[in-house]
């Protein structure tokens, strides 16, 4: 039975979809206005693992992952510029051509890392029509307030009835106490308000028409508009970074409580941060280091270049709420230990199973169990791969004969490391690139064309396929008591 840690109720919970097999997933989804970075692919490669584990348990999940481009200012008490249309300024874009590029250039990046596409990726820009109307539908509820053609929630009157700050644990008179002295500031009633909407100054861009003004929505109202139109007001799980409990997520809570008297999601689950060499990854800093950068090494910081499958690998050896720390030395070592997994798997293949049964090997289902166990542990990912690592090394003994396994136990094998290596942990091997898969049959023809060829004592003809092989980057290895192996150099 999984289990999920719910930060509104800071305990784990038993998951128990709302109407199963259904599961409603709502992620927050990257502002498009820069290169994908680490910062990205964490919340993407934790949720597609929740994800496709939901779907190999069999759930049905609509999963929604937004893209935010139009909205988001600059600090998030709703002041500065909308992020995307800062950058359109700066390089005469417009704000679309920005959005549009930088989404390509996510869609990229999450596919190299076995991101799996959501079910539904809706934009802020194409849902403006229900952020304008789940504003009114907040005022009518009397939790918000017009000021000067902007529209802002009313904070202090929302929590006289729900209490704002359940999400984050922060306490709204500390906040209040915290923020007093920029009361009376702008057109809110308190600092502690924030925008549902904004009415566009002069040179602002990016406007649409509204009962308030020409402006654009705030940041959080695309999060609750549309997870309420493709999640309805009552769904499963809502999803996100850390990073984004507060403000974002607090917001989101307390607008869909406004409008429909109860909050949308019933677990809110959330992933840590990711640092490097220790230090939060900062622009300021020097050490923001896009995924492209890591994927061809050209960083000052990069020893060498990491392969996407790495990067996934690393991140999945930590659980999702703890933090991951990326430097050289432990991203070499996940470069290892993946390779050592992936090479496993390709030597699972070759396995001959003994006519004798199994012997000398743990029950083949104590893998499946072991892994089902730790998923179901608030996807203890890091454990899956712990069991799997266990499995590395019994694999290893049968390959070398001190140990046996029958042919059902090793079809079941097969069947079990496919399923949470690739399925489920989402890996794949990069040195078996796509074409290997339609090189196999190929080369065992050849190996049989081969033994053949030396059964008939036909030397010249053996060393020919053996060294035409090799000239291809495929190196032959024979075995005294079976077929040659081989592998890509
Ligand atoms: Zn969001």
């Amino acid at each position: 039975m999984l289990t999920i840690y719910n930060t509104l109720t800071r305990s784990k919970e038993l998951f128990e979809p709302l109407s199963p097999p259904l599961v409603g997933l709502y992620v927050c989804g990257p502002t498009v206005y820069g290169d994908p970075h680490l910062g990205h692919a964490r919340p993407a490669v934790t949720f597609d693992l929740l994800f496709r584990y939901l779907t190999a348990l069999g759930y049905k999940v609509r999963y929604v992952r937004n893209i935010t481009d139009v909205g988001h200012l600059e600090n998030d008490a709703d002041e500065g510029e909308d992020k995307i249309t800062k950058k359109a300024r700066l390089e005469q874009l417009e704000p679309m051509e920005i959005a549009h590029y930088y989404t390509e250039r996510y869609h990229r990046a999450m596919e190299e890392l076995g991101v799996l596409s959501p079910s539904i990726e809706p934009r802020a820009s194409g849902h403006i029509i229900e952020q304008i109307e789940l504003t009114r539908r907040i005022l009518d509820a009397g939790y918000a307030y017009e000021s000067n053609g902007s529209v802002y929630f009313d904070v202090e009157k929302y929590n006289a009835d729900h209490p704002y700050g359940a999400l984050s644990g922060r306490n709204i008179d500390d906040m209040l106490s915290c923020t007093r002295e920029l009361d009376g500031q702008g057109d809110k009633r308190s600092a502690v308000d924030f925008a549902l909407w904004k009415k566009a100054a002069p040179e602002h861009i990016m406007r649409w028409p509204s009962p308030w003004s020409d402006g654009f929505p705030g940041w959080h109202m695309e999060c609750s508009a549309m997870s309420l139109k493709y999640l309805g007001d009552r769904f499963d799980i809502h999803g996100g970074g850390m990073d984004l409990t507060f403000p974002h997520h607090e917001a989101e809570l307390a607008q869909g409580t406004a409008a429909c008297g109860h909050g949308a999601a019933r677990y809110w689950m959330h992933n840590n941060m990711v640092t490097i060499n220790g230090q939060k990854m900062g622009k300021s800093l020097g050490n923001f280091i896009t995924l492209e950068q890591f994927f061809t090494g050209r960083h000052d910081l990069l020893a060498q270049a990491y392969s996407p499958m790495t990067i996934r690998f690393f991140m999945l050896q930590a659980h999702y709420r703890s933090t991951v720390d990326f430097g050289n030395e432990a991203l070499q070592a996940a470069e290892k230990g993946l390779e050592r997994l992936m090479k496993a798997v390709e030597t699972l293949g070759k396995i001959v199973p003994a006519a004798g049964g199994s012997d000398g090997i743990p029950a083949v289902s104590d893998l499946e169990r072991r892994c089902a166990e730790a998923m179901d542990d608030d996807l203890n990912s890091p454990l899956v791969v712990a069991a799997l690592f266990d499995w590395v090394r019994i694999i290893n003994s049968l390959h070398d004969g001190s140990v046996t396994i029958s042919e059902g136990d090793l079809a079941e094998l097969k069947r079990i490391v496919h399923r949470w290596v690739f399925d489920i942990l989402g890996l794949r091997n990069e040195a078996a690139t796509g074409s290997s898969d339609h090189l196999a049959p190929v080369v065992e023809l050849l190996l049989g064309m081969r033994a053949e060829a030396k059964t008939d004592k036909n030397w010249a003809l053996s060393d020919r396929i053996r060294d035409g092989l090799l000239a291809a980057g495929i190196k032959v290895k024979d075995r005294k008591d079976g077929p040659s192996e081989w592998e890509l150099e």
